[in-house]
Parts: C-alpha cells; sequence; structure tokens
C-alpha cells in the first residue's frame, strides 16, 4: 500500500464519501512536533460547511451499513485491525512526532491499543445475545438498531487509542461517523483514513474531517442529522457539548478531565508503592485523564516513601522520543508548556515546596525548542488549593499526609473530579474497602491503567457522563426496541 503519510511536512486532506479532499475553503492550519517545535504537517481548518459534505455522505452510506449483517461488520473490524497491524510502526511513529511521546510508550500503549480496540469489539459484538423476554401471554423481543450517523470528538493525549475506542463499536452498531481528531494531533487519523481507503471500507461509512473545536467540532455538535455525539476532552468543553447537543435530544456520552489520588496506606510496599505512583503520575508527561497528580501519604511513613518516590521520579530520563531510553517526552505544545509552568509558579505562590523538577528542561539538539517539563513533585500544599483541585494535566504532583483511612478517603473525595485512583497497601481486602468509598468511576488496588475492555470506563461528577468499554459501547451506539408480541 502506498501510503502518502510520511509525516514530514505532509498536506493531508478531509476523507470524506471516500476520498481526500480538500477543505472547502482552502484553508491550513500548521501542526507541529512539540519535541522539536518544527512544523510536520499542515491539516483542513474545516469549517460547518465540510462537516455538512460529511454528514451528507455518513447518511448516504447509512442504510446498507446498518443493514449489513452483524458478522460482515464484525469481519470488517479484523480487516481494520489487521490492516493496522502491518502498520503498526508508523502509528506509533506519527504518535511520537505528533504528540512528544517517547516511541517506546507510542508502540507499546498507542498503536498496540489501537489495534487491540478493533480486534476486542469484533469479538465482544460476536458474543452479543438475542434479548428475549418471556411473560405469561406474551414474548418480548429487544431489537438492536444503530442509532444512525454518530459524531466522535476525540482529544491529543492517546490520539488513535481514543479515536478508534469510539469508532469501532460505532461502526460495529451499524452507525456510520463524522470525526474530528484534536487538531494537534491530526497524524494517525488520517492514516486511520489511509488504511480504511486502502482495504475498501464502503464509502461514507467513517468521515474524518481535520479542524478546530469551535468551528469543526461545533458544527458537528449542532448538526441535526449527527443523532449522537461521544465526546472525550476536558469539562469545560464537555460543558459546551452538552449545552449544544442536549436540548436537541442527541445521545451523548461525556468522558471528561481528572485529578485523581493516589493514596498510599501504611502497611504499603514502599518500593512498589513509589515505582506505582511516579508511573501513575508521570507516564505520558502526566496527559493521561487518570493519571494521580494528587499523591496522598499516610502521615507514619512519609518521611520514608517520600524519598523512595523523589528517586524514582529522579530516575526517569526526560529527553528525545526516539531514544530508547527515554521515560517521558514533552508535552503536547508550547503553550500547554506555558500553562503547566504557571501552575508551578501558582503552587509556590501557595506555600508549595518543589521537592524536585519545577522547571522547563533545555535539551540539546534537535530537542532545543521542544516543550519538555522535568517531572515536578510539589509538598506542603493544602489539599483545598487551586494546585491541588484542579486538572494540570502535565508531568506535576502533589504530594499530602494524612493520619487516618477516613481522612484519606476525605481528602480523596475533595475535588469537583470523580474519574480514577489507586490505592497502594499490602492488604488487598483493606484496600478496596477503602476504593469503595471514594466518588470515582474506576479504581486501582496495587495497580494503575491495567484494563480489560469488558469494564466500565467512565467518571462521575465533573469527570463525565455515561461509561465507554464493552457492553455499555455497544449500548451508546445502538438504540433499543422492544417488541411484545401477544400469544394466540
Ligand atoms: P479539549 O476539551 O480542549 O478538546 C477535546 C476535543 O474537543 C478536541 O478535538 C477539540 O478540538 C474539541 N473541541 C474544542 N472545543 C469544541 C467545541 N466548541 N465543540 C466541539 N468540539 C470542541 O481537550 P484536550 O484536547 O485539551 O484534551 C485534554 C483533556 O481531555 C483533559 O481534560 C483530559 O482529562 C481529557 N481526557 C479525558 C479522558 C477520559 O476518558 N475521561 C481521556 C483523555 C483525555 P481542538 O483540539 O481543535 O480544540
Amino acid at each position: 500500500m502506498d501510503l502518502r503519510c510520511r509525516g514530514v511536512n505532509l498536506q493531508i486532506e478531509n476523507f470524506i464519501g471516500g476520498k481526500f479532499i480538500p477543505p472547502l475553503n482552502s484553508k491550513y492550519l500548521e501542526n507541529y512536533n512539540p519535541a522539536t517545535g518544527k512544523q510536520t504537517s499542515k491539516i483542513p481548518d474545516s469549517t460547518a460547511n465540510d462537516i455538512q459534505l460529511a454528514v451528507d455522505a455518513a447518511q448516504q452510506a447509512l442504510p446498507l451499513w446498518s443493514k449489513l449483517p452483524m458478522a460482515e461488520r464484525i469481519a470488517w473490524l479484523r480487516n481494520i485491525a489487521e490492516a493496522l497491524e502491518s502498520h503498526k510502526s508508523k502509528i506509533a511513529e506519527l504518535e511520537s512526532m505528533d504528540t512528544g511521546k517517547p516511541l517506546s510508550l507510542a508502540q507499546r500503549v498507542d498503536a498496540e491499543r489501537s489495534i487491540k480496540n478493533f480486534e476486542f469489539f469484533a469479538e465482544h459484538a460476536e458474543q452479543l445475545g438475542e434479548m428475549v423476554f418471556e411473560m405469561a401471554d406474551a414474548t418480548n423481543y429487544v431489537e438492536r438498531k444503530a442509532v444512525g450517523t454518530v459524531g466522535l470528538i476525540t482529544p491529543w493525549n492517546l490520539p488513535l487509542y481514543l479515536l478508534s475506542w469510539k469508532i469501532a463499536p460505532a461502526l460495529v452498531m451499524g452507525n456510520t461517523i463524522v470525526a474530528k481528531p484534536s487538531e494537534l494531533t491530526p497524524l494517525t487519523a488520517n492514516l486511520l483514513a489511509e488504511i480504511v481507503s486502502s482495504i475498501g471500507l464502503p464509502d461514507g461509512v467513517l468521515n474524518i474531517v481535520h479542524g478546530l473545536g469551535p468551528t469543526a467540532g461545533q458544527a458537528i455538535l449542532e448538526h441535526p442529522k449527527i443523532s449522537a455525539i461521544s465526546f472525550t476532552g476536558g469539562t469545560e468543553t464537555g460543558k459546551i457539548v452538552a449545552k449544544t447537543a442536549a436540548p436537541m435530544f442527541k445521545k451523548l456520552s461525556l468522558e471528561l478531565g481528572g485529578k485523581n489520588a493516589t493514596i498510599i496506606l501504611d502497611d504499603a510496599d514502599l518500593d512498589i508503592a513509589a515505582k506505582g505512583a511516579a508511573k501513575a503520575a508521570f507516564t505520558n508527561s502526566g496527559q493521561v485523564c487518570l493519571c494521580g497528580s494528587r499523591i496522598l501519604v499516610a502521615e507514619s511513613i512519609y518521611d520514608q516513601f517520600i524519598p523512595r518516590l523523589i528517586a524514582e521520579v529522579e530516575a526517569m530520563n526526560v529527553g528525545n522520543p526516539s531514544n530508547e531510553d527515554t521515560d517521558v517526552g514533552s508535552v503536547i505544545s508550547m503553550d500547554h508548556m506555558e500553562k503547566v509552568l504557571s501552575y508551578i509558579e501558582l503552587a509556590k505562590s501557595e506555600g508549595g515546596i518543589i521537592k524536585t523538577g519545577g522547571k522547563r528542561l533545555r535539551l540539546p539538539p534537535p530537542n532545543d525548542n521542544g516543550a519538555f517539563i522535568k517531572p515536578t513533585l510539589i509538598e506542603g500544599l493544602e489539599i483545598n488549593s487551586r494546585t491541588a483541585t484542579e486538572e494540570i494535566f502535565g508531568p506535576v504532583a502533589s504530594v499530602h499526609k494524612f493520619s487516618t483511612d477516613v481522612e484519606a478517603v476525605s481528602m480523596a473525595n475533595r475535588t469537583e473530579y470523580g474519574l480514577a485512583g489507586s490505592i497502594w497497601t499490602s492488604k488487598p481486602r483493606r484496600g478496596k474497602a477503602i476504593a469503595e468509598q471514594i466518588d470515582s468511576g474506576i479504581l486501582w488496588v496495587n495497580t494503575w491503567l491495567h484494563r480489560d475492555l469488558r469494564t466500565p470506563f467512565g467518571g462521575v461528577k465533573n469527570s463525565g457522563v455515561g461509561r465507554e468499554g464493552g457492553d455499555w459501547s455497544l449500548n451508546f451506539f445502538s438504540e433499543l426496541s422492544n417488541i411484545c408480541v401477544k400469544d394466540d
């Protein structure tokens, strides 16, 4: 296959109705590699007119696609997975170039999981049973149908991973798609478009439109023919999505921000817990919605734990994302770096003491203009401070002491978010009992980011509405009708 996506000074186009077409206004945005500061590509600066074309194409494809037998759609998911597999190293390379994340992480996490999402939903859909409910004098048949044309809007931190997590269940349930990836990370979405085009996925089933949130994204939210919106992104944008789509009675799934706690109990194995807390805080430069950016430590072990944690963090190699031994790459952009650095200044003004990190890291060429920040631990902040309650989404974590389990739970719950958290203890049952008291959608005991794709994924409070994963995704992307047939 001759993929045009070479990644350097490339001009990508929208993928609409099976064709790569320029934006109707002929305007393009520049896309940069944040680890070098160099421009990599130009992407369409699409508007509502391009979204209209994509919706038309998706609507045209809907009758045939939604009527295909499920087994055929499952086969398409497997075809896509297989084609992605043969471009696995390209996925990782483009993802690393767009985000500045280590190539090794992009291989291990982004590329692996993007393929797995298609394989998983193929297998999961295969296991869907019939839903029949017998009454004394009638039988109820629950029929599943596609929702229609659905809008998928995704962020920059795990670009193809999160996009494919929505595309796979939407496709398998018979929907046609208009998707808008983050304008900061368009390259792997474009690669996916090239792959589905090369394997002959019917035209218009998957449409990818590039551009900015307030223009292209907003046009997806507002379009009356788009019946469902699956959105992953920040809480403030989530409010706009809900405000626009809810009065139109669109189905809505909102996966939003987090400010997750990592709780180290007094009986934890301190070496294991220090490794776990460092990984939870700084994977992907702290730019995972599940990252544990508040580390709550039992008072009785605090003085033994903190030096271990600092040693783990300082051992993380921040560097050129292409190097094998790099653990932490750049953050997503210079603007984001400035935002994260401003939070470090805020932390200082709130009484925080920098235990390690705390500044921009200048690397040698070719990364001398890259957006690198040293992983940063801050002590001495109030649990209610802005630094400890607002989502920073960067390599910054605060550490806090607690004296009892009750206090740990109360501190963990003291944010507007409720996405995830982890508890570290030598007594898993004690950990589970504490997890049950934390207002979050996802909790781990003695592990982090350990995912079974059949389980529900999502947050409470300002972290979102609804769940993704397994049956929850298949249900979101389908409409159920109950047909009650009275016996003769
Ligand atoms: P944003 O909310 O800024 O953007 C997310 C997506 O929404 C982007 O594609 C963006 O486009 C688009 N968008 C922005 N404004 C609008 C609008 N008015 N209408 C429609 N679409 C719009 O999030 P980020 O990309 O900065 O991602 C980071 C955030 O995502 C963090 O808060 C993080 O916690 C959250 N997240 C949540 C996850 C979860 O599962 N709960 C997982 C991963 C991340 P554009 O890029 O052009 O602005």
